[in-house]
């Protein structure tokens, strides 16, 4: 009884098998039509090979390198018709997105990731950001506007949390009496924004889902890629810069080009810890892990010019990992080592929590709003095989933003703010659990300890200055 969202003609190539990947593969096996001997698998981990046999699915085990990614995928799409569904780590997203539009094949990613290499092979900070690798998909946008559908950064977040904050600003503007269409283009969203006096988002975090057995000391758990996790948390700490703030961080850098939207610190995001909320525990620390999203939605929601807004927010990640993965950090940087060993949670052996994503809307008349999905690993589990929670946010959104671009294939590079919120959710949304809108009168400068003075700003709660945890 599931829906059919459409046919898609040509070849399908899904690049990388992990957890997202594997996750992936049964939703589009239920919501879409395809010739299944058309449908390839690029994963070169071993590991992988017998499950692929087993379900009788095409698998290239070569990995995609910048020598070979147009000879292999340029092979696998023989008829420039299909789909390229990228969820590898250490490929380059925007050189794979530019030859699948070459060729005239729509393509989706989670990430705007990078060759190996990448994350740990410069001593540059500024160029190890989420900025400048977001910036690059941009300026090929501005270069080559229109043509092919190439869907940017389409997971949980980024991806899905950019189509909460529309329908949470919806929502709000409601709940404050206003009477308020939903604005059709960029501008009038960040207007939206802007009249409802938000000062910015969090993208507000809690995993609690865990196993029976207590973390192996020198393994790495985590609910996703531990080798995705372990590459942005050792990037620096970045942020969508907000109008708002009156402070700036001692260790920040600001950038001269580009959309001007974000700054980064000169601090690993994964050690960085945040103020924020969520429903489920309240008050908590979260990493300051940057996140593409940080800068989109800074970026969208700007009012008036780059380098002097009216308006724009201030966004980041508040990420609350689950329980084993923030030990698996404190013994990563305590040690000075990476573990060898790595390990995802399978739904399977994941015995309770939740994966509680939202964006939490903040300095509004109404104080703060966290607005997104609580879903269970248990439920997860009912719906589709291979995944855990945290996985089926993240697979669902590539599904969603699958089904507009074959609704929309002329629509060129897009992210996910620039898509169309209401549809991309609806496919979404029965995958999503409970998806909710909590306020609260929480702000960061409460519940804090009050024996030692700390450098924070009493007359502007929603100050970064206050959210950045000393
Ligand atoms: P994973 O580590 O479980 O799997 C990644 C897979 O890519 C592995 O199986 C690996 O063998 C394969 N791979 C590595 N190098 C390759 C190469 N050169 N060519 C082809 N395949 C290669 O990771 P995951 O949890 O499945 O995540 C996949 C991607 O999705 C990561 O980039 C991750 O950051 C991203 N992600 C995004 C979100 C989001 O919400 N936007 C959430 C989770 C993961």
């Amino acid at each position: 009884d599931y829906p059919v969202y459409g046919r898609i003609e040509g070849h399908i190539v899904i690049i990388g098998f992990g957890s997202i990947g594997k996750g992936v593969w049964p939703l589009i096996e239920r919501h879409f039509d395809y010739d299944a001997d058309k449908l390839t698998v690029i994963e070169p981990d071993a590991r992988q090979a017998k499950f692929l046999r087993q379900h009788k699915l095409h698998h290239v085990s070569t990995a995609l390198t910048p020598e070979n990614y147009r000879e292999v995928l340029g092979e696998l799409f023989p008829d420039g018709k299909g789909f390229c569904v990228n969820l590898s780590v250490d490929t380059s997203s925007l050189d794979i997105m530019t030859f699948c539009r070459e060729i005239g094949v729509p393509y989706i990613d989670t990430v705007a990731e990078p060759w190996a290499g990448y994350y740990f092979g410069t001593t540059d900070n500024a160029a190890r950001t989420n900025y400048a690798l977001r910036q690059m998909v941009r300026d090929e946008k501005a270069r080559n506007p229109g043509g092919t559908t190439a869907v940017s950064c389409c997971g949980a977040n980024p991806g899905m949390v950019s189509w909460f904050v529309k329908e949470a600003l919806l929502r709000l503007a409601a709940d404050l009496g206003r009477e308020v269409t939903a604005p059709t283009d960029r501008d009038g969203w960040a207007r939206l924004m802007m009249s409802l006096g938000v000062k910015g988002v969090h993208i507000a975090e809690r995993d609690t889902q865990a196993r029976r057995v207590p973390k192996p000391r020198g393994t790495f758990v985590n609910t996703w890629s531990v080798e995705g996790f372990i590459s942005e948390g050792f990037q620096p700490a970045e942020l969508g810069w907000g109008t708002h703030e009156t402070w700036f961080p001692e260790n920040g850098h600001r950038h001269e080009t580009g959309c001007q939207a974000g700054i980064w610190l000169e601090r690993p995001g994964a050690i960085t810890r945040v103020h924020t909320w969520c429903p489920t525990p309240g008050p908590q620390f979260g990493f300051l892990v940057t996140h593409n999203e940080a800068i989109s939605i800074s970026d969208y929601y700007t009012v008036g010019d780059a380098a002097n807004p009216e308006f724009r927010p201030t966004c980041h990640y508040a990420y609350h990992p689950c329980d084993d993965a923030v030990l698996s950090l404190h013994e990563m940087f305590g040690s000075g080592r990476q573990q060898t060993r790595h390990h995802i949670l399978s739904e399977d052996e994941i015995v309770e929590g939740i994966d509680e994503l939202g964006v939490l809307i903040y300095g509004h008349e109404k104080n703060a709003m966290w607005y997104g999905s609580r879903l269970s690993n248990e439920e997860a589990r009912d719906l589709v095989p291979y995944q855990n929670a945290t996985g089926l946010q993240v697979t669902s959104a590539v599904l969603a933003g699958m089904v507009w671009a074959l609704e929309n294939p002329g629509a060129g590079i897009v992210e996910t703010d620039e898509m169309d919120h209401a549809r991309c959710l609806e496919i979404q949304r029965p995958y999503l659990g409970p998806v909710e809108a909590h306020y609260t009168d929480w702000t960061p400068l409460q519940d804090r300890w009050e024996h030692f003075p700390e450098d924070i700003d009493e007359t502007d709660p929603w100050q970064f200055r206050n959210v950045l945890a000393t």
